[in-house]
């Protein structure tokens, strides 16, 4: 059984770490889901909404599981017995970062591999603290975050007030 683990934020989820989900599931039997709990950034959902979020947007896929971690993500994955570390690629922007994470990664466990997604190119340029930014200045984001996501943004910041084309 191959797992893959895949850690991040996740705050909110949005319809890139969607697409990487779902890329994911035709290569791997299990896709954990993992929601970093020793996050130095100050989230704006907590663990628990994050996680409820998640694994509502995910029901549909009956082999994809949500959970946390705290620590370092090697030693999560190979608790879980996971053969692949899953990251987004989306730019040049993002692959310093993951190169270094994934080479450092790859020295404390040499049986982990990581490996990296490229989402839809409509997907490029979306991460959650835009989507955040965009509803705390009550801007729709039903493009960009599935429904329960959006609802839960709805309810922090209230009804937006602007579209977008
Ligand atoms: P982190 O705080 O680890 O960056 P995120 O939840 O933002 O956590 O992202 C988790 C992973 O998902 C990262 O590998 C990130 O590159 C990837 N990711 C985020 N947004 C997108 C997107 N729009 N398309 C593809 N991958 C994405």
């Amino acid at each position: 059984m191959k797992i893959a683990v895949y850690p991040g934020s996740f705050d909110p989820i949005t319809y890139g770490h969607l697409d990487v989900i779902e890329r994911a599931i035709e290569m791997f039997d299990r896709v954990i889901v993992t929601v970093a709990r020793n996050s130095s950034k100050q989230p704006l959902f907590s663990t628990e909404e994050r996680v409820a979020l998640i694994a509502e947007a995910v029901r549909p896929f009956p082999t994809v599981e949500v959970d946390t971690f705290d620590g370092l993500i090697v030693d999560y994955a190979r608790s879980r017995n996971a053969a692949a570390l899953l990251r987004g690629l989306r730019a040049v922007s993002d692959f310093e970062y993951e190169f270094q994470m994934a080479l450092m990664n790859r020295k404390l466990a040499s049986e982990i591999a990581t490996v990296f997604l490229m989402p839809h190119e409509k997907f490029t340029y979306l991460n959650s603290s835009i989507v955040r930014e965009l509803a705390r200045h009550r801007t729709e984001v039903g493009d960009f975050v599935p429904d329960n996501v959006r609802a839960a943004l709805e309810q922090r910041f209230g009804v937006p007030q602007r579209s977008v084309q």
